[in-house]
């Protein structure tokens, strides 16, 4: 099983390659060389199975050059009991009949980004064994608020890695800022940045990609690798979570064999969305896939349109991982709808980049919307929609998860498609208390973050994350903010290059 990059069809990487270095150095993302096949008496063998078993079988068929041993070791250490509060870390909660709520927050940092950066360590571990030559690995991570605490929880004294975490200074919540802020361990370092996180995300990119860093840090004997989801470990272990949602529809007996499903995602970055996509080209009886924007629509409308245009406003919404006009995992779903056609996924990057625009052919636009339903709903439609779920069946929902069960009840509105559904649910609400009380009863300015907590927790009755009641009262360790253009001495400093 190799690796190509999107850009250049002749780079080719293992598994464990594509892993260690997190990008490939032309600026392209590494995509498998073909997909491995489930059929139905695989998925039969995986029902019975526990969600590490089920890890292991898929994570297996994508990681060529790891044992079996060192894949059932990785997702064994990572999804345990402890940090996820039971042996099945992403469980269906049933909202109505043919509704299922995928809940992906159970792990140590209250959001989805948990279920691929409590195994990614491991797989980074592995792959730097049988790559990196003693090199110690730098994690550079850009984040719209959840990445980067889930990043820092996962890397936080791994042996032979730092981990430093770069946050938009405006772009994030009070709870999510509080969690990085916080962060303890020997090898990690946070920066909020002047900007929003496509800066974030491109300043990133930028030092990545620039071969006088690179140089400058394998001098220290340090080397470069990501956890954002343009990682192929951060992307990997989210295929997992769908099938293993299959798995259980069967096991309840809700759905038969072969049934199709359609799946619903909060989508920014498109990295879950994506998981979902390989997990449907994987075999999963998978039928649509429904692309659920915040008002950063640029989503909704490339895959209603064939344009992508990122020169619109950026706005800042209630819902605020989502707050991303490029979505750099797109790059990967067009490599594999072109039949990996390296030179046009160049050229369309280089489009974006230069004019912020670009416009796919209309067989790939076609292939696009056979594939994908799209929609968006606004601030004030996150919130009724929160407070509707909770008055109709008592189910507290955060503003993520509420973009996505608003976005697929006007898809079956529209379409007239009762097909089961899996919506995937992507951050506790805790997380974002203030959107989610006001939600319920009101504005609440007057009162602090934990007030919210408490005041949510007597208006609802759901359970306070101990990892979010224990933030309460502590200081933060990391309190520097940079310019977008001096992110790269931000580097040096947090890891002590002179
Ligand atoms: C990251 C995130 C998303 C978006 O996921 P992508 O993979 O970037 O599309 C949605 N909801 C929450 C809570 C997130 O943290």
């Amino acid at each position: 099983m190799m690796y190509n990059s999107t850009r250049d069809r002749s780079v080719q990487a293992t598994a464990a390659e594509a892993i260690a270095a997190g990008i490939s150095v032309e600026g392209g993302l590494f995509v498998p060389s073909t997909l491995p096949q489930l059929s139905f008496a695989d998925i039969e063998a995986m029902i019975g199975q526990s969600y590490v078993e089920r890890a292991t079988t898929v994570l297996s068929r994508f990681l060529g050059d790891f044992t079996e041993d060192e894949v059932r070791e990785c997702a064994a250490a990572a999804y345990t009991v402890e940090r996820f509060g039971s042996e099945q870390p992403a469980p269906l909660y049933t909202l109505k009949d043919g509704v299922h709520i995928q809940e992906l927050w159970h792990g140590p940092t209250c959001a989805f980004k948990d279920m691929a950066l409590q195994i990614l360590p491991h797989l980074m571990r592995v792959s730097a064994g049988k790559t990196a030559d003693g090199k110690e690995i730098v994690i550079l991570v850009a984040t719209s608020g959840d990445t980067g605490k889930a990043a820092l929880e996962g890397f936080r004294d791994a042996p032979h890695t730092r981990i430093l975490v770069f946050y938009p200074e405006d772009g994030v919540s009070p709870m999510q800022k509080l969690q990085m802020t916080t962060q303890e361990g020997e090898n990690v370092g946070v920066c909020a940045i002047r900007g929003n996180f496509d800066d974030a995300q491109s300043g990133v990119k930028t030092i990545f990609t620039d071969e006088r860093v690179r140089a400058r840090l394998a001098q220290q004997g340090m080397q470069f690798s990501s956890a954002n989801s343009i990682n192929w470990g951060r992307l990997v272990p989210q295929i997992v979570y769908y099938i293993s949602a299959y798995c259980d529809l069967l096991k309840n007996g809700t759905i038969k064999m072969g049934d199709p499903i359609n799946v619903a995602v909060p989508t920014g970055n498109f990295g879950n969305i994506l998981a979902a996509y390989y997990a449907r080209e994987m075999g999963v009886p998978i039928a649509k896939l429904i692309c659920a924007s915040n008002c950063n629509n640029v989503l909704t409308d490339f895959l209603t349109t064939g344009t992508y245009d990122r020169n619109r406003p950026f706005h800042t919404t209630v819902s605020p991982s989502m707050d991303i006009l490029i979505s750099s995992n797109l790059e990967r779903l067009l490599y594999h709808l072109s039949g990996a056609n390296d030179g046009m996924v160049a050229d369309l990057m280089k489009q974006l980049a230069d004019n912020g625009c670009y416009t796919v052919s209309d067989e790939i636009r076609e292939k696009v919307t056979a594939l994908f339903a799209a929609g968006w709903c606004d601030d004030d439609d996150t919130k009724t929609t929160i407070r509707e779920i909770f008055e109709q069946y008592g189910y507290l929902c955060d503003t993520h998860t509420a973009v996505a069960v608003r976005v697929y009840e006007q898809y079956r509105r529209d379409s007239g498609d009762t097909t089961p559904v899996v919506i995937a649910s992507t951050a506790n609400p805790y997380k974002f208390s203030a959107s989610v009380l006001e939600a319920l009863q009101g504005p609440c300015d007057d009162l602090d973050e934990f007030a919210r907590v408490d005041a949510l927790f007597e208006k609802t009755a759901c359970p306070i994350p101990k990892p979010l009641a224990t933030l309460k009262g502590k200081q933060p360790r990391f309190t520097g903010c940079c310019d977008r253009d001096d992110m790269e001495q931000a580097v040096y400093d947090l890891l002590h290059v002179r």
